[in-house]
């Protein structure tokens, strides 16, 4: 028989969210064997090729590793530099934020009645740790690297296409809405099959 190498760690967790998902789980399972797959992912920091760990001077880089072609999920290395944060925004699918590297602070915003938001307790997330952003729930928050003097890098899995999925920035005062999509930083993926 043909021997096969073993499969490398992005490929290894690709396969397992796309048995998970093929049971058509709620998000509650999600949220609990799909995060504990992401803290596996997570726990060793050894397998993200260079080319999706460059910052930029300017903007935080959003890299493709690896969508799913009937859209289920998407996963994404958010990289940070120094001092560099998002806008108010949201996601539309569930999320997972899962820190690798540095470290980052999650600030949730819940909308209110009066077209404002409340601002929640905020999240600073070291290496290892899984955060989550849900439609249902808590979908709405700001990221920004907590770290000024080096950048922070976290792996971060979506319900769908993020970078294709048209979502909304929002004014953190008055709450004014304004659609983007964000696309990705990259024009080619990681070749998983080459760890
Ligand atoms: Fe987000």
């Amino acid at each position: 028989m043909e021997k096969m190498m073993a499969d490398g760690k992005l490929l290894t967790f690709v396969k397992e969210l796309s048995r998970l998902l093929d049971q058509n789980p709620g998000e509650d399972i999600i949220f609990t064997k799909g995060k504990k797959l992401l803290e596996n992912l997570i726990a060793e920091d050894d397998w993200l090729p260079m080319e999706f760990t460059k910052p930029h001077l300017q903007y935080y880089q959003q890299y493709l590793l690896y969508a799913d072609p009937l859209d289920r999920f998407s996963i994404v290395s958010f990289v940070w530099g120094p001092g560099q944060k998002t806008p108010v925004h949201n996601h539309t699918v569930w999320g997972m934020v899962g820190q690798l590297r540095g470290e980052e602070k999650g600030t949730p915003y819940y909308p209110q009645a009066d077209g404002g938001f409340k601002v929640g307790q905020a999240c600073i997330c070291p290496p290892g740790h899984v955060d989550t952003v849900s439609p249902n729930t808590h979908d709405i928050h700001v990221v920004e690297n907590n770290l000024s003097d080096q950048t922070s890098i976290s792996i971060h899995v979506y319900g769908g296409n993020i970078g294709r999925i048209q979502r909304s920035v929002f004014d953190p005062i008055s709450g004014a809405e304004k659609s983007f999509v964000s696309g990705y930083a990259n024009t080619l993926v990681p070749n998983l099959w080459n760890p």
